[in-house]
């Protein structure tokens, strides 16, 4: 049988796991993800023209305009690594961006929704470091570095993001709750939403999600 690419879409609300579940998958099935969130979190670092425009917006934890963000993702899937399969983090955030990527006729697998409760993403998001070197996320409680200081692949002193400050927290999940989750719906109906829930240790919910794809890989679907 011939192995079916992975197009897959980490959807959930802001510290529900995404990204972690995105590398993991990633290594996995050795296919790039690709985080709009880090790539705008990259560019900001580097001061370019898309860091500036996207700079303010983040910090307050609204969204980035569509336009600026379907092209970004439309660009990075062109690339070559991106022909066998990948895994999209964080994108489409908003029906007009679900609608654009319907458009270019690239599809997807599968969605996998990662739910977890406010009250408890506001204090998982507490714990949240990053590394601002090369981008690896941790969590002081729940995925730790190797001394909870330096980051474990380059040793870089780990940072809190800007935008995980509790009250821009409670403002990105208001963006999530009103722009974001209608489209559960929007792929409920297409066939391809899968629901995990996000579990206290980490392992859990990669043992969840990992079913999920498998069934998709060597089910019958
Ligand atoms: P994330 O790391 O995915 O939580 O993204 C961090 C921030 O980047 C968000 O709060 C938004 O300001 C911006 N961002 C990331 N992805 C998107 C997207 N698909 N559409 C609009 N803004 C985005």
């Amino acid at each position: 049988m011939m192995e079916k690419a992975l197009k897959l879409m980490f959807f959930g609300a802001p510290g529900a796991g995404k990204g972690t579940q995105a590398e993991i998958a990633a290594k996995k099935y050795a296919i790039p993800t690709i985080s709009t969130g880090a790539i705008l979190r990259e560019a900001v670092a580097a001061k370019t023209e898309l860091g500036k425009l996207a700079a303010g917006y983040m910090e307050s934890g609204a969204l980035v305009p569509d336009d600026v963000i379907v092209g970004i993702v439309r660009d990075r899937l062109a690339e070559d690594d991106c022909k066998g399969g990948f895994i999209l983090d964080g994108f489409p955030r908003t029906l007009a961006q679900a609608e654009a990527f319907d458009e270019t006729g690239i599809g997807l697998s599968m969605v996998i929704d990662i739910e977890v409760e406010d009250e408890r993403i506001i204090t998982r998001m507490s714990g949240r470091r990053v590394c601002p070197k090369c981008g690896e996320t941790y969590h002081t409680v729940y995925n730790p570095s190797a001394d909870n200081v330096h980051c474990t692949k380059c040793g870089a002193e780990l940072t809190i993001r800007k935008d995980d400050d509790p009250e821009v927290v409670k403002r990105r999940l208001t963006t999530y709750h009103n722009d974001t989750e209608p489209l559960r719906e929007y792929y409920e109906k297409k066939g391809i939403l899968r629901v995990v829930h996000g579990q206290e240790k980490l392992e859990d919910t990669t043992a969840l999600t990992t079913a999920v794809i498998e069934e998709y890989l060597h089910g019958n679907q």
